[in-house]
This record gives C-alpha cells, sequence and structure tokens, in this order.
C-alpha cells in the first residue's frame, strides 16, 4: 500500500483554531464540524480532535485495524489539546480527562457510544482529588468512567440482557447502605469501595482486568465507538432512515470539562428557541453538580433554564442566552444544544439544527426572516418547512398534554395508516346512514364512522362523521381519499381492528366496544385511542375556511399568510383543486387554488342514484334517453354551483368514468332486499329481469372493463347529456356576468379514434347550445392520460385533444399491472424490504410512470407546441410528486382542497431548489 500522499484522519480544534468547520459534516460527522465550527467563530469548545469516518470505513474495510499513520496523528493532537487545556493525559499531578465521542454525518440519537471521564485510574484519581480540592468528585468521576467503560468497552450490558445491569445492582445496593437517594450522594468511601467492586465485577463477568493505562483506555473507547457503527440498533436505525452504511461514523476526543465539580457547576441541554411552537427565546433542563448523562437519564428530575437558571447561576444563564443568539446568527437556524457549566463557566459540547413540529417550522422560518436573519427564499427551503408539515396548521389536533396522559393511562389501543390528518374524538358509528341520521339530528354531533372500509355509498355519512377510521385499504384507498378531499381525520389500514356488523361491535385484542362508546383518533400517526382525547383546534383553519378568528388577531394565520405570500412568488407551476361541489370548490380556493383540476361527475350522481339506476337498465335508446333526460337538469345545476363557486377560474370536468355496476351491483340487491321490487315498479320489469340485467354487469376486472370513454362511446347519449348540462350551465353563468371557462375532459383514452369520437359529440351539444342560448363560452376539450398507450401515443392523441390531464391513479395501476384495492396485501412487505423506495400509489414511481409522462409531454407538445399539461391523480398533492411535476414542465397540479397549500409550498419549493 502507497502512503505517499498522507490522508488527514485526524482534525484538531482549541483555542479559536480548528482544522475543520461545518461544512464538512461528511469527514468529521456533524457533532465534530459544528465542534470545529464553534470553535472557530470564538465560542468555548474544550479542546479536542476528531478522527474522519474515512478511519471508520477504513476500519471494516481492513479487517478492524487503522491506518497505520493514526497513532502519531492521534499522538500529536492529543499533545495539542494538553496545550490547550494546561494538563496532561495520564500525569500523576495533573491529569487531563479525555470524553470519546461517537458521531456521524446525520445524528443517529442514542444509537452509539460516548465514553467521559477516559484517563482516570487509582493515580490519577487521588490527583483530580488534590487539583480540584474534591475527593467526592474525583471518585464519582472515576466511578462513572469505570462503570460507563464496562457498559460500553468491555461490553458489560450485553452479556446477558435479561440480567439486571451488575453496575446499577451495587450502586443501589451502596446508596441503601448509605441511606442516600442520588449517585451523586454517595461519599468518596462509598464511591471508593464502588469502583472496587465494579472492576471485580468486570473481571469475573469478561475474565479481563479493567485497563489502568490512559492511553489503552482510549484506544479502547475509540475501537468501541467505530464498532458501535454496526451495532445492531445503529444498523436498524439506518435502514429506517435511509442512511448508508457505508457513511460511517466520526470518533471525537476531547478535554472533560465537569459540570458535577460543584454547586456551581451544571450540564444541559437547550433549544435556542421552542420548537414545538416556535416561540422564541432560550430554553432548556438542567441539573446542577451532575454529569451530562444524568440529564438525559432522567434519574434526576431536571430544572428548566428559563425557570430558573437566572437565580441558579445569572451568570451562566445570561452567557447561555447571548451564545444562543451568536449561534443562530451563525448557523441561521435554530440550534439544539448541549452544554455544561464548570465553576460558573459555560462550556459548549454540541450543537445542531433543531427537529421541530410543522407548527413550529413556519413559525421560525417567518421569524428568521423578519429578524433578517435569512431572505423568504431560504425560508422556503424545505430542510426548513418539509411541504407536508405544512398539514399540521390547518388541523385540529390532539392538547399534546391530554394525548400524553392517555398514552400514560395506556389507552392507546391499535396504530393504523394515518390517511387523513388532524385529531379527533368521537363515538363509534358502524353504518353511513345512522351517522347521517345523527348528524341531521345533531350538527354537533362527534361521531367516527368506523368501518371495515368504505364505498361510494358512505359519502353523505362520512361527512356527517369527524372522522372514519376503517380496518382495511391502504393510503388511497376510498376512505383515505375522500378523506383528503373532504379535509377529515382518518385512519385506514388498521388491521388489529376485528370490527362486527351484525354484533355491532369493534373489538381490539380483548377489549370490545360498542356502537357509541368513544375513540379517539390521531391521523398525523395513525394512533386510536379508547375514550376521548381533548384536541385543539387551527387557527389558520378559522380564519381560511370558517372566516371565524379574526386575521388581525391570530399570529399563526399572518404568519401562515406571509408564508404564502413568499410561496405564490417563487413558483411557477399553478395549483388546482379536485372539487366536486360549490363548498369544496370556496374551501380550496381559500386555501389558493387556482382552478379546478378534476371535477368528477359520478359524485353527482350517487346523490340522483334512482334515475342513474333507471338509465343502466334501459334496454332501449328510447327508455335510456328518457331516463338521462331525467338527469339533466340536476348536472346543470350541479354545474351552475361549481362554475359561480370558481368565478371565472377554469373548471375541468370529467365525463362520467366509473363502471356502471358502481352504481347497481348484486351487491345493492343484497343489502336492500326491496330495492329489487322498487326497480321493478319504477322500469316495469320484472324482479328476475331486474336481477338478471343487474348480473350481466358483473365484471370480473372492472378496473380495465366498461368504464371511462368506453361507456360514452357505446352510450353516446350520457356523453351528450353531460356536455349538454355542462355547456348549459356555462352559458347561464356567463349570463349572470361571471366569467366561466370549462374543460371538459374525455377519461381513459388510449386511441385518438375514442377521444375524436367523443369530442365530436361533445362540440355538437356546445355549439348547439351556445346557438341556442346566445351566449359564447370558451371551452376546451381535452383528455386523461391514464393508460400507458395513451402516454406512448400522446403525439397522436394531441392532435385531437386541447390539453392533456395525467390521472396518475390510474396510469399507476396500468403501467405496473398493481391493483391498488389489492396491493395492501403485499405493499408493507415490498417496502420493508427495499423492493419500492416509495408507495407508488402516494408518491409518482419516477422511472416507470414518471417516465411514461415524460413521453407524454413530448409526444403531446410535439404535435401542440402550447399544450397545457396537468395532473389530477392523488400524486397532485404528494410533494415529492409535485417537485416531479415541476421538472417535467407540467402547467398545473392538481389535488384535494386541504392538500393546496401544501401543493403550491411543495410548488414554490420546486423552483426555488431549481434555481
Ligand atoms: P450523544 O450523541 O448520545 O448525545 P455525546 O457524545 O453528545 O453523546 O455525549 C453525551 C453527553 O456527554 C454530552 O451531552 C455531555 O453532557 C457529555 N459529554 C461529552 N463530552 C464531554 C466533555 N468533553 N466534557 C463534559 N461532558 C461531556
Ligand atoms: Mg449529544
Ligand atoms: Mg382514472
Amino acid at each position: 500500500m502507497t502512503t505517499a500522499t498522507a490522508t488527514k484522519y485526524v482534525f484538531s480544534f482549541g483555542d479559536g483554531k480548528a482544522d475543520g468547520g461545518a461544512t464538512m459534516k461528511n469527514e468529521l460527522g456533524g457533532k465534530g464540524a459544528n465542534l470545529a465550527e464553534m470553535t472557530s467563530i470564538g465560542l468555548p469548545v474544550p479542546a479536542g480532535f476528531t478522527i474522519s469516518t474515512g478511519v471508520c470505513t477504513y476500519y471494516y474495510d481492513n479487517g478492524e485495524t487503522y491506518p497505520e499513520q493514526l497513532r502519531d496523528d492521534v499522538a500529536a493532537a492529543l499533545e495539542k489539546i494538553e496545550k490547550a487545556m494546561g494538563a496532561k493525559f495520564g500525569c500523576t499531578e495533573n491529569p487531563l480527562l479525555l470524553s470519546c465521542r461517537s458521531g456521524a454525518r446525520e445524528s443517529m440519537p442514542g444509537m452509539m457510544d460516548t465514553v467521559l471521564n477516559i484517563g482516570l485510574n487509582d493515580t490519577t484519581v487521588a490527583a483530580l482529588a488534590k487539583k480540584s480540592g474534591n475527593e467526592q468528585f474525583a471518585w464519582d468521576s472515576y466511578r462513572r468512567f469505570v462503570q460507563m467503560y464496562g457498559d460500553v468497552v468491555l461490553e458489560m450490558k450485553t452479556l446477558d440482557k435479561k440480567e439486571i445491569d451488575p453496575f446499577e445492582h451495587l450502586l443501589e445496593a451502596k446508596k441503601e447502605a448509605e441511606g442516600v437517594e442520588f449517585d451523586s450522594g454517595l461519599s468518596a468511601a462509598g464511591l471508593k469501595e464502588l469502583v472496587k467492586e465494579f472492576k471485580a465485577a468486570i473481571k469475573e463477568r469478561t475474565g479481563n482486568d479493567f485497563p489502568d493505562e490512559p492511553l489503552d483506555q482510549l484506544w479502547g473507547a475509540i475501537g468501541a465507538v467505530f464498532s458501535s457503527w454496526m451495532n445492531d440498533r445503529a444498523m436498524v436505525y439506518r435502514r429506517q432512515y435511509g442512511i448508508p452504511h457505508e457513511w460511517g461514523t466520526a470518533v471525537n476526543v476531547q478535554a472533560m470539562v465537569f459540570g458535577n465539580l460543584s454547586e456551581d457547576s451544571a450540564s444541559g441541554v437547550g433549544l435556542t428557541r421552542d420548537c414545538s411552537l416556535g416561540d422564541p427565546g432560550f430554553r432548556g433542563d438542567y441539573l446542577i453538580n451532575a454529569q451530562g448523562e444524568d440529564v438525559v437519564a432522567g434519574i434526576r428530575s431536571t430544572k428548566r433554564v428559563e425557570e430558573s437558571l437566572h437565580d441558579d447561576m445569572p451568570e451562566a444563564f445570561d452567557r447561555l442566552n447571548e451564545i444562543g443568539k451568536i449561534l443562530e446568527k451563525h448557523y441561521k437556524d435554530v440550534q439544539d444544544i448541549e452544554f455544561t457549566v464548570q465553576h460558573g463557566k459555560v462550556w459548549m459540547l454540541q450543537t445542531r439544527n433543531a427537529k421541530r413540529t410543522g407548527f413550529a417550522a413556519v413559525r421560525i422560518a417567518v421569524d428568521l426572516v423578519n429578524e433578517g436573519l435569512i431572505d423568504p427564499k431560504e425560508a422556503l427551503n424545505p430542510r426548513r418547512i418539509p411541504a407536508d408539515d405544512l398539514n399540521q396548521l390547518l388541523q385540529p389536533i390532539f392538547d399534546p398534554d391530554a394525548k400524553a396522559a392517555a398514552d400514560a393511562e395506556g389507552r392507546l389501543l391499535t396504530k393504523g395508516i394515518n390517511a387523513g390528518p388532524g385529531a379527533t374524538y368521537g363515538k363509534i358509528c358502524f353504518h353511513a346512514e345512522d351517522a347521517e341520521a345523527q348528524y341531521n339530528a345533531d350538527n354537533d354531533v362527534q361521531l367516527i364512522l368506523v368501518r371495515r372500509e368504505t364505498s361510494p355509498e358512505d359519502l353523505r355519512g362520512m361527512q356527517a362523521a369527524k372522522g372514519i377510521l376503517t380496518a382495511f385499504g391502504g393510503a388511497s384507498s376510498h376512505a383515505a381519499l375522500v378523506s383528503r378531499q373532504m379535509g377529515k381525520v382518518c385512519i385506514v389500514g388498521a388491521t388489529e381492528l376485528d370490527i362486527d356488523y351484525q354484533a355491532g361491535t369493534m373489538s381490539v385484542g380483548d377489549k370490545t366496544f360498542n356502537e357509541g362508546d368513544y375513540i379517539s383518533i390521531d391521523g398525523f400517526t395513525g394512533e386510536v385511542f379508547e375514550g376521548s382525547v381533548t384536541t385543539k383546534p387551527s387557527e389558520v383553519l378559522d380564519v381560511v375556511i370558517h372566516k371565524a378568528g379574526d386575521p388581525e388577531k391570530s399570529e399563526t394565520y399572518k404568519r401562515y399568510a406571509q408564508l404564502m405570500e413568499w410561496v405564490d412568488e417563487h413558483r411557477t407551476l399553478n395549483v388546482r383543486t379536485n372539487a366536486d361541489s360549490p363548498d369544496q370548490a370556496a374551501e380550496a380556493i381559500a386555501f389558493g387554488a387556482e382552478g379546478i383540476g378534476l371535477c368528477r361527475t359520478e359524485h353527482m350522481f350517487f346523490h340522483h342514484v334512482d334515475e342513474i339506476r333507471e338509465m343502466i337498465l334501459a334496454e332501449t335508446k328510447e327508455v335510456r334517453q328518457k331516463a338521462i333526460d331525467k338527469l339533466l337538469p340536476y348536472q346543470r345545476s350541479d354545474f351552475e354551483g361549481l362554475f359561480r363557486a370558481m368565478e371565472g377560474r377554469p373548471v375541468t370536468v370529467r365525463l362520467l368514468d366509473p363502471p356502471l355496476h358502481e352504481f347497481l351491483s348484486e351487491r345493492h340487491l343484497e343489502e336492500d332486499p326491496a330495492l329489487a321490487g322498487q326497480l321493478a315498479k319504477m322500469t316495469g320489469k320484472s324482479e328476475e329481469e331486474i336481477h338478471r340485467r343487474v348480473e350481466g354487469l358483473h365484471e370480473s376486472n372492472p378496473m380495465l372493463g366498461h368504464r371511462g370513454c368506453r361507456l360514452g362511446i357505446v352510450y353516446p347519449e350520457i356523453t351528450a347529456m353531460q356536455a349538454r348540462a355542462i355547456m348549459e350551465a356555462a352559458c347561464a353563468v356567463k349570463k349572470e356576468g361571471i366569467d366561466v371557462h370549462p374543460e371538459i375532459m374525455i377519461p381513459l383514452v388510449g386511441f385518438l379514434a375514442e377521444f375524436k369520437d367523443q369530442e365530436k359529440i361533445v362540440r355538437a351539444q356546445a355549439e348547439a347550445v351556445m346557438a341556442e342560448t346566445g351566449q359564447k363560452v370558451e371551452y376546451l376539450v381535452g383528455t386523461m392520460i391514464e393508460v400507458p398507450r395513451a402516454a406512448v401515443c400522446a403525439d397522436q392523441i394531441a392532435t385531437g385533444a386541447e390539453f392533456f390531464s395525467f390521472g396518475t391513479n390510474d396510469l399507476t395501476q396500468t403501467a405496473l399491472g398493481i391493483s391498488r384495492d389489492d396491493y395492501g396485501g403485499f405493499i408493507g412487505y415490498y417496502r420493508e424490504h427495499d423492493i419500492v423506495p416509495n408507495d407508488p400509489f402516494q408518491t409518482i414511481d419516477f422511472d416507470g410512470v414518471g417516465g411514461l409522462m415524460k413521453i407524454g409531454v413530448e409526444g403531446g407538445r410535439s404535435s401542440r407546441k402550447d399544450l397545457k399539461i396537468g395532473i389530477c391523480g392523488e400524486h397532485g398533492g404528494d410533494p415529492a410528486s409535485v417537485k416531479f411535476c415541476h421538472s417535467i414542465g407540467l402547467n398545473y397540479v392538481s389535488c384535494s382542497p386541504f392538500r393546496v397549500p401544501i401543493a403550491r409550498l411543495a410548488a414554490a419549493q420546486a423552483a426555488v431548489s431549481q434555481g
């Protein structure tokens, strides 16, 4: 092996100078890079050095050995620490003690190991006692060291997981003997005995002597930290968070400072501002006369920096506040820090960008702009506000104290897939009709609709409920989809639930609940609780949707509005909504929607199911036409409402799409024994004929059956009626002086001929209606691109279609050959085993489905240069998918109303991160 140009493996920091810095996280890990950075900007950091992640890689590539030069480099760096701290490692008069700390590129809290007080033995402990004039402190440090070293390096803890830690055992016995409550209360003499007992326990359990030589101790600790990179916990954690095993950890060796030295010493952790709601001001937890691990371990109850540190240690309090400001100014973000106070002097041991909730993220980003630390563009950085987290501003949430109490009381029942964010509680209700009836009797009733799954007939019941909980289905099941559109709290796929409709019970494990019992659901986490957990409303929603709150008085709303102003300045992608009713449309506009990207006409049909059924049962054109004619006025008035609500914004209306048996099937006849009779009476047929006709509608694979434009092609009267209804509504609304831009969309087109067939019918109706009414309305006729053939033949289809809209739900099903109604059985396994990087029904499968979309965009625009292209699948509200849509040049995304703000933010983030 050639070592001609020596790689730098060891990076020193101390005395205001550092070899590394914050930009070197890859080599130094987060902790090491920031220790170096803090040193350079003049903050008080105990001197130390970082052994780079490269050594970790080397260690594992070379049979757990180190590069040759490392020993010399470490020795040299150690000398620098000694100089900076004015003490010597292993010295019998003035001993330097060290900590040895892990630190990867991304923080992996609690996954790897740290050893404190390295360098103590029977000789140096006496020197430390003498130097500090505090024998109890010296032996407390020694006791801690032997214990930590025994656990971490000598693997005392892992020998038998079930057995009580022998150290804790001995410690407890000693405390009992001395009659003290805390470790720190032990006498020097007792601690001295403990150290002996600990060492004996180590010898007994491992067969090895405790190493007395400080350098051996140090190298043992370094080896243990590198080894901890590959421990089970760390591997599992990395898999979960997608951190590559190749990255490795760095090792930080640093001079010890002592929070356990005296009553004017302390250890603590802090945040430069609150990270749950984002309130400004330093806050933290500390313990007087303690070492760092005590704060985290929670053995003693900590004190709050903002409450009492000012009285306990006024100078340290001021200094911490000052350091907090310096750090925020330097890092331009909220910091999460670890510190120690030694004889009143503050030492910094760690800093990193703090994790925060969506609430806090928005507040902090906006505040930092107003404080002049960052500009609006930086506020939009997805690292600061992950677009999805914006949800937290819109949804009611569980009161944090109430939730903690429910947890503590063991009321958590089960967990499902979090499908509709927010939190709510309510009475269990198993049937949509019951929910609706209860709601009609009392609009304030708190209900949770609990179903095995939901179907379109449950819509009104779902609307009546505060939340929806299903045992089956995935993130794009009917329940999930509708909940998102309605903005309902929803959990799906809670497979541990056993729902018995007959008995009217829901069971989990050995607990059984009846209709009317209270449960609570957290749509952020998928958790289901027994009983009711109190919620808190979202201020933003109050102002934006309910027009209840006072915008001037709600700081939360003002910050939201400010953020969204920056969002709209930066994004180029338009955001529309999927909405079928004027209410939804109005909500979406309040959230900033710029049009409707998908109005599903069948949702309207469910309100007029009798007429639809009559149409379905018709066997001649004449009878069918008669039934359809009855539907026309309903459709027209629905569209009028929608057009009015949209006030001139474009409205894309999709013609009838689902297979007809969604409106009438054998299941309907079974569930309602009177139905066949009613239908027979309505149509003048026999019940037998009804059954036969309904049987005839059965399809074995309806998703690929007689649906989409295939319906309109075989039954042109349906298309004609819908086109007429749309245009009559448009002309009527136009006449009222409201601008209208209908965009009529043909679903499931694969062949240009299919499009042309439908286009001809639509245009004939449009021209006729405009001639009849004397109104001129600009309208477009376009198509969904939702089968692979349409994407591949987009150049042909665009010769006819005036716009495209990617229906990525169907496109994903047809491109992947995976049914979204059936993928629940294996998608979990696929995700766990990294077979697919994402749930393809949540985030666009970029390579496959995305590849087809690119072909579609290119083909479409090759025939029609300025072809308007959007997306209306559920993916339109998924930030990663929005980013993709931006990158391939779509004009807009469309999503459910409650996701509009998220899509706007994601669109801005896509634009900002590209620029
Ligand atoms: P983790 O990654 O688990 O937080 P750290 O390496 O940050 O582990 O160490 C945990 C705690 O140990 C620190 O917060 C600090 O209180 C204490 N500690 C580490 N190094 C030192 C040191 N040189 N002097 C005093 N305390 C230290
Ligand atoms: Mg730490
Ligand atoms: Mg479709």
